[in-house]
């Protein structure tokens, strides 16, 4: 597993809107200002609405979205850029290789009547080996075939679970010695986004359950289940999925590597599955067979077993089928991507209208073919004077943490070197690799979408399975250029941060540097504080998942991290439910650092041009949206130097009495 972790800044005080309209092409970007602010509003009272109401009431959320705020509009933006240079790339006949790849794949995609035409006959191959299983003992080669079809899941959400068809396989750096890459196996089973939808009790997850069997017999039904049949059968998947749900891994415990770290050989993977044969799998995957394999989550697949045991084959036919076209269903036609958009858009995250279509086409392309979409991208909107702008702000970051390691009365000697050397190791990945990825094997074909989307999916898995044991390479890349995220992945000691957001307002060529340390230097400083919370600091220079810290300052550090865990903590009442601090307190450990590191280095930074951050300036701090508000609060309410800045005085809400501070 690669541990990624991810900034969620959502919402920054700066404008953003999105029209497109065809004389304007591209949506506009606006630039971060301090005018932005209601000034009406006492900022020492509450800092998220001094900051963000004025943005929220002007951007209220677009009817095809699920949630609003400026990291959400940038991304817009950038699959609008994206868009520009496919169709580019699908018109023109003076084409290099990558161009035709990516032209043609949108050209594709594009092509609804086409899609409509064709309905579940593209799918129609990997459905009828799911019919011909007569035996549970073929379960294993049908399911190396499923996941030779589907999209391999986006490695980067896997906090939560892997959201494949019953397993799934990846390549992970090995906890004990990360520079060698094994094979991992993990839990896979449900089709909801997590445990609690089919375990929780209460009314909501009772409806949404009702709901998710209506659409589940609706989807069977449109593979020419008769409809009885197909309602019975969508009560089987909710108790199948059910008990897959019971037997995994839940998100707080999977936050601790610990749990995750089950090396075992063949011989002990077959023995927790007597009824499933790996080796059948692993050779239908065409996956060397490897001395270990890291099992994430061993009581699922215990679960798993049980569950073979105790349905009969006509249920895994019917599980199967299911999962597998429910894998697909976007990627299939109207009726199919219609189903999928009502249950998992419309029901579970209240988004009221599907995207527009080339926008959806966008998307998968930078899914499917992620880096050679990015490659005109970068060369349009990313520039070389760009990254290295950017890179003068991580050193400078990097700086600012040396500096407050040294600082630190709690910590000794010994741990303070080792933490200085971590940092010497680190690895910073600036906006799109070195080498792009060769799809040449890739065979895209202009008038056949979802064999184009299933021949990139099994390259994809190939790549993946491919990089099994060799050497961990730590110069690849989890995410797409144009992706609005970044992250750090203690294993290989990596910062990383695509193009797409060293855009405005997080990055932005045009303003000083006070702005852009503001915005996109306090997510440099959360990612690089990521390495040293309560996660990351379980891992050492190499990427090792080894106790470096003497037991006196990992006791002291666990302290401060309390204090975190309690802040955070608090009733939520627009949202009837209580934040649990222990699941986020690597989120708000990097939040609270990367603001401290990225003020720290701005200051420093003014201080060589012989300036003091009381040159008048106001702003730049990094400020949320929505539910939000306790990020912006909490973190401002730690910070004596935003007191400072605001004049707030002891007792008003924003300066808090006992603040915490961990780096
Ligand atoms: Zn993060």
């Amino acid at each position: 597993m690669r541990f990624l972790t991810f900034i969620l800044v959502v919402g920054m005080s700066a404008g953003l809107s999105a029209q497109n309209t065809a004389e304007q092409p591209l949506p506009k970007l606006e630039r971060f200002s301090v005018d932005l602010g209601d000034k009406s509003l006492d900022p020492c009272a509450d800092f998220f609405r001094y900051s963000c109401s004025k943005w929220n009431k002007a951007n209220p959320i677009p009817a095809d979205q699920p949630a609003w705020g400026t990291f959400n509009a940038l991304g817009i933006w950038n699959i609008a850029a994206v868009h520009e240079t496919l169709e580019q790339a699908a018109g023109s006949s003076q084409r290099t290789p990558v161009e035709q790849k990516v032209g043609d794949y949108y050209a594709s995609c594009i092509d609804e009547a086409a899609i409509n035409k064709a309905g579940i006959k593209p799918l129609q191959p990997v459905l009828d080996r799911i019919n011909r299983i007569k035996n549970k003992s073929e379960l294993p080669q049908v399911l190396a075939a499923i996941h030779q079809t589907i999209r391999p899941a986006n490695l980067n959400f896997l906090e939560a679970q892997y959201p494949g068809v019953l397993a799934g396989i990846y390549p992970a750096p090995d906890f004990d010695d990360a520079g060698k890459t094994i094979a991992a196996l993990d839990q896979a089973g449900m089709s909801m986004p997590g445990r609690e939808f089919y375990l929780k009790d209460d009314a909501k997850s009772k409806e949404i359950r009702e709901k998710y069997v209506k659409y589940v017999a609706q989807l069977l039904a449109l593979t020419g289940t008769p409809q009885a049949q197909a309602s019975s059968d969508a009560q089987t998947i909710l108790r199948m999925e059910t008990e897959l749900a019971k037997a995994s891994m839940d998100i707080v415990l999977r936050r601790d590597p610990k749990n995750l770290n089950n090396k075992m050989s063949l011989q002990q993977l077959q023995a927790l599955t007597p009824s499933f044969n790996w080796n059948r799998y692993l050779s239908g995957m065409g996956a060397a067979v490897s001395p270990q394999y890291l099992i994430m989550a061993p009581d699922y697949f215990r679960g798993m077993e049980k569950l073979i045991k105790s349905e009969p084959v006509e249920h895994w036919r019917t599980f199967l089928k299911y999962s597998t076209v429910r894998s697909m269903a976007s990627s299939l036609s109207q009726p199919f991507v219609e189903a999928n958009f009502d249950f998992f858009a419309r029901t579970l995250s209240g988004t009221q209208e599907i995207q527009p279509r080339w926008r959806r086409c966008s998307i998968y392309a930078d899914i499917d073919l992620g880096e050679a979409v990015g490659q005109a991208y970068v060369k349009k909107y990313f520039p070389p004077e760009n990254k290295a702008r950017m890179l003068e702000m991580v050193k400078a970051i990097e700086s600012a943490l040396d500096e407050d390691i040294d600082a630190q009365s709690w910590m000794s000697p010994t741990t303070k070197k080792l933490a200085h050397e971590k940092l010497r190791a680190q690895v910073d990945k600036i906006g799109y690799p070195d080498n792009w990825r060769d799809y040449t094997p890739v065979e895209i074909k202009r008038d056949d979408f979802v064999g184009n989307v299933e021949r990139a999916s099994a390259f994809e898995m190939g790549r993946r399975l491919s990089l099994v044991g060799k050497p961990t390479d730590r110069h690849l890349w989890g995410m797409t250029p144009p992706t609005v995220n970044a992250y750090e992945d203690p294993q290989t000691n990596t910062i990383n941060f695509p193009a797409g957001i060293l855009q405005p307002p997080f990055f932005d060529a045009a303003q000083i540097d006070a702005v852009n340390y503001g915005g996109i230097g306090a997510v440099i400083g959360h990612e690089i504080t990521h390495g040293y919370d309560d996660q990351g600091r379980k891992f050492d220079a190499d990427g090792n998942l080894r106790d470096w810290w003497t037991k006196d300052d990992a006791a002291s550090y666990d302290k401060r991290d309390q204090c975190i865990v309690d802040e955070y903590t608090q009733e939520v009442p627009e949202a009837g439910v209580k934040q649990n601090g222990k699941l986020s307190a690597g989120e708000d450990t990097a939040d609270n650092g990367g603001i401290h590191l990225a003020l720290a280095a701005l200051t420093n930074t003014l201080k060589a041009q012989g300036k003091t951050l009381d040159s008048p300036a106001e702003g730049g701090l990094t400020q949320g949206h929505s539910l939000d508000r306790y990020r912006v609060n909490n973190v401002i309410a730690n910070m004596p130097e935003f007191a400072h800045a605001f004049g707030c005085r002891t007792g008003q809400p924003m300066v808090r009495e006992n603040a915490c501070r961990v780096w």
